[in-house]
């Protein structure tokens, strides 16, 4: 009898779907192209950093991004942030420019919730789950443990592709969203255990009002249940910060073989709060960082000779010597809108491309790569990547 009311009720959504004249997106369609196209590592080298900190040869705190990878690929040393209207050079902004390739499309919620950016416009998670039959598990954002915001970015508002095509996430924040439901479902707790976990659980829903729905994949579930066993319930035994995050990643390749991941390391952003030794150390964590996913793609069958990887910042920031911390990224200077990007792989050029790029090419060169096009991108690939 459920079935029979279930099968109704799915019906009857799809004849209203119908009558409503083909303005409904449609998620329902099962796409079946497999996808046989090149992995992509998408590497936000973010918290936004300079130029002078990253690829000035002499300057630099990223030595293998700068003297390894900018050599095997191609490299931009002069991308930018268009300086349109309303434009911010931050995280959130220069993040979703480089999933949507396109400039403020995001609708901004912090009214209900601080600090939240909602992109309006199809991502490449979505674009891509779109066009080719590919498990969520397989289309993945690895996010630092104190943004719950960027957990928005997996999928967007808007009458585009959506929940369908998410992507999925891989944080500190989904594991504790795992491990908390875990402690409750397994019992045999005092109630002071018991009420320390649902407070927690809370804590971490509020964070994000989308919480925990939708649930997890069961692949990715299962990825979590490892890393429980790796990691225990106490928070002490995982790396911190953005090692973390290479930590997650070179997990996830390894057991979820993921298609496309992207990368959103975020730490050098710490010297907000003024220690500048922070946000050089930071940077040449995230240089650690490419070094460990990089052997992990050259060593891995799956990956070697077939993943394109893509580095690129989300924001520059500024450069003003007379302040008490020169490089914030908050002013609309020029440095906060130069970055740059190292892309290599299969099919990418070799060579330096000696002209200005905008950062709204980042996606549609993605798109290119995987055979997928980002129709609602306004920037175009980038003419001598591609071979
Ligand atoms: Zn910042």
């Amino acid at each position: 009898m459920a079935r029979d009311v279930m099968d109704r009720r799915s019906f009857t959504l799809g004849m209203a779907g119908l009558a409503a004249g083909l303005t409904l997106p449609l998620p329902a369609l099962a796409q079946t192209k497999s996808y046989t196209g090149p992995n992509v590592v998408l590497v936000r080298f973010g918290g936004g950093v300079r130029r002078a900190e990253t690829i000035d040869v002499a300057a630099t705190w990223a030595p293998y991004l700068r003297h390894v990878l900018a050599k095997r690929g191609t490299f931009i040393p002069d991308l930018r942030i268009d300086k349109l209207e309303g434009v911010n050079t931050s995280h959130a902004e220069g993040t979703l420019n480089l999933l949507t390739g396109r400039y403020l499309a995001y609708r901004d919620l912090s009214e209900l919730v601080g600090d939240r950016l909602e992109p309006t416009e199809p991502t490449l998670f979505e674009y891509l789950r779109s066009a080719f039959d590919i498990p969520s598990h397989q289309v993945l954002l690895v996010n630092g443990e104190d943004r719950p915001q960027e957990e928005f970015f997996t999928f967007g508002a808007g009458d585009h592709f959506g929940v369908e095509y998410r992507s999925e996430m891989l944080s500190l924040h989904r594991y504790k969203l795992y491990r908390t439901a875990m402690q409750l479902a397994e019992g045999g707790l005092t109630d002071e255990q018991r009420l320390l976990i649902e407070e927690e659980r809370a804590g971490l829903l509020t964070q994000d009002p989308r919480g925990s729905s939708p649930d997890p994949s069961p692949d990715v579930t299962a990825f979590w249940a490892r890393w429980r066993q790796s990691y225990g319930d106490t928070g002490f035994k995982n790396p911190r910060g953005d090692r973390l995050l290479t930590e997650l990643s070179v997990r996830a390749m390894a057991e979820l073989k993921p298609r496309f991941l992207m990368v959103n390391y975020q730490d050098p952003d710490y010297v907000h709060w003024g220690n500048p030794s922070h946000y050089t150390r930071a940077i040449a964590i995230i240089d650690e960082g490419l070094q460990r996913l990089v052997s992990a793609a050259d060593a891995d069958p799956f990956y070697r000779d077939n993943t394109i990887f893509v580095i690129t910042p989300d924001c520059g920031r500024d450069a003003n010597p007379l302040a008490e911390v020169p490089f914030q990224h908050h002013f609309n200077s020029r440095s906060a809108h130069e970055v740059w990007a190292v892309i290599f792989g299969p099919g990418i050029g070799k060579g330096v491309i000696d002209k200005p790029v905008d950062q709204s090419a980042i996606a549609p060169t993605i798109a290119a790569a995987m055979g997928f096009a980002a129709h609602r991108a306004e920037g175009d690939a980038i003419e001598g990547a591609l071979l």
